[in-house]
């Protein structure tokens, strides 16, 4: 297709015509096995039962109806059921169209928060260098991807960036993992002592961070110490968590894992599971209720904020990752695919690292694993094996920058959830082909 898509090449690439199960299926019949659930977006599979009925039936009854003027019954129900699983503390949603939209309401949240809170000269954020948060104005002025932010400079809110927690490159030798979550986590402190508390609205973070480094898995304790130095000097802790939510890492919201409650959170891809453009920014009670007796409301909106027919779809979608078994599934199969990995590839000479946590697994590519000396920016490596990977008929998400936003390559790996055994075995014998293939 040649077409007139304003953005990348359309006619590079093939096109999709039908799903099933865990493929994707080309005009020319070919099947692609979706190892990414394209990038952490497709939870359940292309053909999902619940999902596809959610659907049908509510379309059958309304589309839309404007929340200037309506609830629906699907944004209520999918808005409990958020919150009867959401961490503790946490109490009112706010649903969007997608992830940026989640990150920019997070932000206005919190400064509005303080607005009316009497703190007006808090409006400056921490985030950290290997992030992403989106890329409307503001949620790339969070994100640490240095390429990504700098063409666009001067960017709308004014935000400071800190080391990551990443114990492959930063943990020194002989560091114990708890000390080193400690350390990491300290930098915060030094950056808030350093701008001033009185001027720091949030500290932002994915829990697992996705996209920009490859399911790069907090150290132990190291949110907890976040926390704790949130909590000290005031400061709102804002986890975003659009790629690593909604079950990819083995529990509902990655950040039970590490036994803390943010003050507001974020969630998108999973939560359509690719049925529905919808995210949602949920956020604590105290929040809410400090807005409530302020101005009254949070002074937000968007046209299709709260679609009935995306919220009848993720309804459905939580519904399935609440069942019964499918959190322990996550982390039966996450497990598989890790072992699986470290087999096929963990002696491979140019694997530095393989990491992550339930179905959110990453792989970083080096150029000598002993010195860990990244591979030259200049040879592409990662966008190589995503496609030699899609010659093969596997789908994987590669990315770059994964160091310090300029070197470094790895690929993600976020397959459905409904992956069988011999799948998972199909996708690391591709992709263990494709980089063979990439490097050669
Ligand atoms: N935050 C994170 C952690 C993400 O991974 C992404 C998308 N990759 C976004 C925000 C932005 O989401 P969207 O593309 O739906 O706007």
């Amino acid at each position: 297709m040649a077409g007139h898509v304003f953005g990348r090449s359309a006619a590079q690439m093939p096109t999709a015509v039908a799903g099933a199960g865990c493929y994707i299926i080309d005009a020319d019949g070919k099947r692609y096995l979706d190892g990414s659930g394209g990038a952490a977006v497709s939870c359940l599979g292309h053909d999902h039962p619940a999902v596809r009925a959610a659907l049908h039936a509510q379309i059958d009854k309304i589309a839309f109806a404007h929340t200037g003027f309506f609830t629906s019954e699907p944004a209520e129900v999918l808005c409990d059921a958020l919150i009867a699983a959401a961490p503790k503390g946490i109490e009112k949603v706010y649903l969007l169209s997608g992830g940026s939209e989640s990150v920019e309401a997070a932000l206005k949240l919190a400064r509005q928060f303080f607005l009316e809170t009497g703190e007006p000269r808090r409006h400056r954020v921490i985030a950290r260098r290997q992030s992403y948060h989106g890329n409307t104005l503001g949620a790339l002025a969070a994100g640490g991807n240095a390429w990504r932010r700098e063409k666009y400079a001067p960017l709308l809110v004014e935000t400071y960036h800190i080391d990551p927690c990443y114990a492959y490159r930063h943990q020194a030798v002989g560091e114990s993992d708890a000390a080193y979550g400690r350390r990491a986590a300290d930098a915060l402190r030094t950056e808030i002592e350093r701008l001033g508390p009185e001027t720091v609205m949030a500290f932002i973070a994915e829990p697992v961070v996705g996209a920009t480094a490859g399911a790069v898995p907090p150290a132990p304790g190291y949110f907890e110490r976040i926390r704790e130095i949130c909590d000290e000097y005031g400061v709102l802790l804002i986890l975003d968590e659009v790629m690593c939510g909604m079950g990819r890492t083995g529990t509902l919201f990655a950040c039970e894992q590490d036994g803390i409650s943010p003050d507001i959170v974020t969630i998108a891809k999973g939560l359509g599971a690719g049925y529905a453009p919808i995210g949602a920014m949920l956020a604590s009670g105290r929040i809410y209720d400090a807005i409530a007796q302020g101005s009254g409301s949070f002074q937000h909106g968007h046209t299709y904020h709260g679609h009935p027919l995306a919220a009848a779809a993720a309804g459905a979608v939580v519904e399935t990752l609440r069942a019964p078994g499918t959190m322990a599934q996550v982390r039966a199969k996450g497990a598989t695919l890790q072992s699986r990995l470290e087999a096929a590839l963990g002696q491979h000479s140019h694997v530095g690292d393989i990491r992550g946590r339930g179905l959110f697994r990453g792989i970083e590519l080096v150029e000598d694993r002993d010195t860990k000396r990244p591979l030259d920016p200049a040879r592409k490596v990662s966008a190589r094996i995503k496609a030699a990977a899609m010659a093969r008929g596997l789908i994987c998400y590669p990315g770059s920058g994964t160091i310090d936003g300029k070197h470094g390559d790895h690929i993600l790996l976020a397959p459905p959830f409904i992956i069988e055994d011999k799948q998972i075995d199909a996708l690391v014998h591709m992709l263990a082909e494709a980089i063979d293939d990439a490097m050669a």
